[in-house]
Formats: C-alpha cells, structure tokens, sequence
C-alpha cells in the first residue's frame, strides 16, 4: 500500500515499521491483601525513584550535548514523577488495597483530567504528559520496559500521528531510518528536525496512516514524498538501488563541504546553516556552513514549562557564537504565533492566527519577553560574531521600535558593567509589505534575509501548512520573485548583504534564480549544504 504526502526530508530508508506505544500498560492485578500494603508502598517508592532517575539522566545526557530545550523536558517530568501530591493520592489507595500499578495508572487519570480541564491550552497539553510519566511508573511496577521512542533498538521506521522535538530527542542516534506522519508541512518541527538530522521524512499523510500502522516493514521516499507498506521484493531492490545512488551523490558532493562557492562570473555566494537548537551547530560546521544564516530562537522557548531566562539564554547563543567563532551567526529574535505556540504566555485564540500576533509584534508588544532576548543576544555578542534580525516586519515603525529596545538594552548591560559585543541589525523580509518597502528598510539595516516560507504564504494567500495548496506552495512564482528582485535591488542599491533563509535557499532549481535575482547568502538545513555549494560553483 502507498501513502503519498508530502517529502520533507530527502533520502530513501527501508526497515521494519516501529509505531510507538501509546498503548496503557495492563495491569494483570488491581487489588493486593491487607498485609502486602507495607511492601507494596516500598515498591511504589522504589518504581518512582528509577523513572526519576531514568528521566534525569535523559536530562542530563541532553543538557550536555545542547539540547537545553528538549532538556527542560525530561526535566519537568523528574518534577512530576516525584510530585509528592501524587505519591500521596497512589498511597491512599494503595492503602485501600489497590495494587500500585493500577492505582498510579488511575491517579495519573485523575490529574490528567484536571489538567485537560484548563483553559490555557498550555496546561491542557499536560495532560499527556502527566500520562506518560505515570505510564512509566505503572510499566516499571508491571516489570515492563517503558514505551515509546525510548523503547526504539533497532533501526527503524518510525510511523507516528505527529512527533513533538521532545519525541525525536528520546530517539537514539541511529535508531530512525525514516519518519512517516499523519500531520505537518515542510515548514513543520518535524520536518525542520529530520532534515537538520539527515533522516528521511513524509509528513502530511493524514488519516490514511492508520492503515499501514500494522505494516512489518516500510519503505520511505522522502524526496518524493511518498511511503510503502510492507514493499514487494522489487520494490525493496528498487530503494536499495536508490539508496545506493544517493549514498554516491552524497560522497561526490563531499568534495564540495568546506569549498567558498562562487559563480563562474565570480561572484562568492555564502552558505550557512539554519540551526534550531544549540545542539546542531557542531554537524552545521562538519557540513560546511559558513556560518549560520538563521537561528530560529523560538525552539529555545517551545516544549518546554517556563520561559528560558536571560542566562540560559545567553548561554545557548554564547555556545552557538563559540562554535562558529568568527564565522557570522544570525540571531533570529522570538517568532512564535501563526502555528508555533509559546508554553508559558497566553497569546489568546485568534481568528487567523498566520495573519495575527507574531513575530515582532508580539515582541514589541512584551518586553519582558523581548529585553531579556535581546540583553542574552548582546551579551554573548561578546563571544563570537552575532548578529540579530527581526522576524515579520511589515513597516520601518518596527525596525525602529526594535532598534531602539536594543539600543536600551546595550545601555543598561554597559552602566551595569557587563560585557556587550558589536551586533549587527537585519531584517527578515518575509512580508510582502517588507518587500514592497525594501528600500526604506535598507537604509536602517545591516543585512536583510528574505524567509521565502512566509514570502510565499503571504504573497499568493496561501497557508503554509495546508497540504492542499502545494501548488501554491513555491517560490517560483512570478509575484515572489518579482518581490525577491525588489529586494535584492534595495539591497545592493544601499550596499547590504541579502540573503535567504526560507526552504527555497536548499532546492538546487530555485538557486540559480535566486543568485540570478541578486541574493548574496543561502541559508539552509545543513545537510543540504554541499550540494548547494556545488549548484552555485556550476553557475
Ligand atoms: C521563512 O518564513 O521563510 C522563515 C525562514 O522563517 P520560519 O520558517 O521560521 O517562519
Ligand atoms: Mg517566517
């Protein structure tokens, strides 16, 4: 059987199906006698003890290698592991002789019910996450090993409704061959994660998933856009003959990591990366990125309780800035809205959320958020070569707004005392209005980085994410590349860098018009990298 969806993450995998658990572990009794209550408390105890431990060094293994965020996680499920209200609610009823599997599996119920209760769709989310710890608790009582992505062994496909950056993080290195979802777009976590990571990816599937779910093995195209369940012989030759010729591709274009690609009129197009997480500037470097073009901050901020303080912040971008060294590393300030939500903020619910409170103008309008991102940013300015660009300006009323924050902000830090290094100030272009108004913002900005993403959304009325509207989905479109060049001309007429750092910035048949539009730098998923060095040095 095929599902087609959409490709968004290239390479081709086939290997068994592996659907994560969201099953409920069975407990085989539910009630235990008078006089095993003391040993069962104790075992309880104990149960609770090695799901936190198991937590924390989840934690912990992903702090030290820079997942801070994805982190913050596991670490908030250590909290709720050893809530002691809900040790008290399971001790209750162990004492009323319910065997501790079953009585953790209901409690767990209980305050998943409260949470799904609440109005703020941050808290009702918790719900599945207070599901999963006392999932593990009862699983570990019942003596077996706890679910989900942890339990993935083997190299596998991993066919899942959605994958949250908390899921893909509990996978170990090696372990997914390819992702298959019901849900996302290119733009969507997942997708962004799987092509950072190289693997292989069709998202946007929709209900179909459900009936490969039972499939043994999966064949996955995730340049197409397509995967097969349980694949006849010939069709599995045909992926290994695919792979084969991927994999040779892929060596040829080793060649081309570490070279300055220029045109053969000689123009120097610089390619950098687009990171999510602190974690993926080591492989960035290792790919050949010239810097990174885009730093989406905002993953600092999602999948996790609480909002990441200034200091944490301030270290996530020293540790980016670090890595790159003098290589330029461009900080893009807090965008969330339109689909990427802020744990931790009531952004209230909006009739048109694409067309409603993101990006700059929700900075703008919270500066608790905004001053501390800005303050982190400056500060480790100092470490490195940063620079900060502002995410959906529409008019040169926000850049100024903004540039003025900032200009605060650098006062404050100086009067008291701290470090503060030299940032440069860019602009996403990304609204049609930006572009329209290129001119005027080139006089008031370093660099521009043209986010095609958005640019096209907005340009052609058509949602990003809609799996319908694919058509309208690229930016090869004579109304975007009319805007590209408007901006590319204000560029070059103020003497500014412009980049982008949309998806278009990685598909090898929109590079060449990009480069011929004017555009200096390509920022990408890293992986991709080579072979646009490779598609610009044959222009
Ligand atoms: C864009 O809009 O092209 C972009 C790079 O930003 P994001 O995908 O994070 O909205
Ligand atoms: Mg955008």
């Amino acid at each position: 059987m095929k599902l087609t969806g959409i490709g968004a993450s290239e390479g081709v995998a086939v290997g068994p199906a592996f659907v994560p658990a969201t099953d409920r572990p069975e407990p085989e009794r539910d009630r235990i006698t008078e006089d095993e209550v003391g040993a069962e408390l104790q075992r309880f105890r104990e149960a609770v003890e090695t799901i936190a431990g198991n937590l924390s060094e989840t934690a912990d293994r992903l702090r030290t290698s820079g997942s801070g965020e994805e982190a913050g996680i596991f670490e908030f499920h250590v909290e709720m592991a050893k809530d002691p209200e809900l040790a008290s609610a399971v001790e209750e009823r162990i004492g009323h002789l319910e065997s501790p599997e079953a009585a953790v599996l209901a409690v767990g119920e209980e305050f998943a019910a409260e949470y799904a209760a609440m109005d703020d769709e941050y808290m009702a989310a918790r719900a599945d996450d207070v599901r999963d710890v006392t999932g593990q608790i009862s699983a570990q009582l019942i003596g077996r090993s706890i679910s989900a992505f942890e339990a993935l062994k083997t190299p596998s496909v991993v066919l899942s409704y959605s994958l949250a950056p908390s899921d893909t993080a509990r996978i170990q290195k090696g372990m997914a061959l390819g992702f298959v979802t019901a849900e996302g777009s290119r733009t969507s976590h997942v997708s962004i994660m799987a092509r950072s990571m190289g693997i292989p990816a069709v998202v946007g599937v929709g209900p179909k998933l459900d009936r490969v779910l039972g499939a043994q093995t999966v064949a996955v195209d995730g340049g197409e856009g397509y995967a097969i369940a349980d694949p006849d012989a010939d069709t599995v030759a045909e992926f290994e003959r695919m792979s084969g010729a991927l994999a040779e591709e892929l060596a040829a274009l080793d060649e081309y990591r570490h070279v300055e690609a220029s045109t053969s009129e000689g123009r120097r197009i610089e390619v950098a990366a687009n990171l999510g997480s602190v974690s993926e500037a080591h492989d960035a470097l290792k790919w050949g990125a010239e810097g990174v073009g885009l730093f989406r901050t905002e993953f600092l901020f999602m999948e996790r309780d609480d909002l990441p303080s200034e200091e944490e912040q301030y270290e996530a971008y020293s540790a980016v800035a670090r890595a790159f060294g003098e290589k330029p590393v461009i900080i893009r300030t807090l965008d969330v809205g339109g689909d990427k939500d802020l744990p931790g903020v009531d952004q209230g619910s909006e009739e048109n959320p694409f067309l409603g409170w993101r990006g700059i103008r929700m900075s703008l309008d919270t500066p608790e958020l905004f001053e501390p991102q800005l303050r982190a940013i400056l500060r480790a300015a100092a470490n490195g070569n940063l620079k900060v660009m502002f995410p959906m300006v529409a008019d040169i009323g926000e850049l100024e707004a903004a540039k003025a924050i900032l200009q605060k902000c650098r006062r404050e830090l100086e009067s008291e005392g701290m470090d503060v290094g030299e940032v440069e100030t860019g602009v996403m272009i990304e609204t049609p209005a930006a572009a329209v108004c290129a001119g005027e913002l080139a006089e008031q900005s370093a660099f521009f980085s043209i986010g095609t993403n958005d640019l096209v959304q907005y340009t052609l009325a058509a949602d990003r994410s809609n799996e319908r509207l694919r058509r309208l989905q690229s930016a090869d479109h004579p109304a975007v590349l009319a805007l590209i060049r408007r901006t590319c001309e204000a560029a070059s007429a103020a003497g500014i860098q412009v980049g982008v750092c949309g998806e278009a910035a990685g598909e090898p048949e929109m590079i060449s018009k990009l480069v011929e539009l004017g555009v200096t730098e390509l920022s990408m998923a890293a992986p991709q990298i080579p072979r646009a060095k490779k598609v610009v040095s044959e222009l």
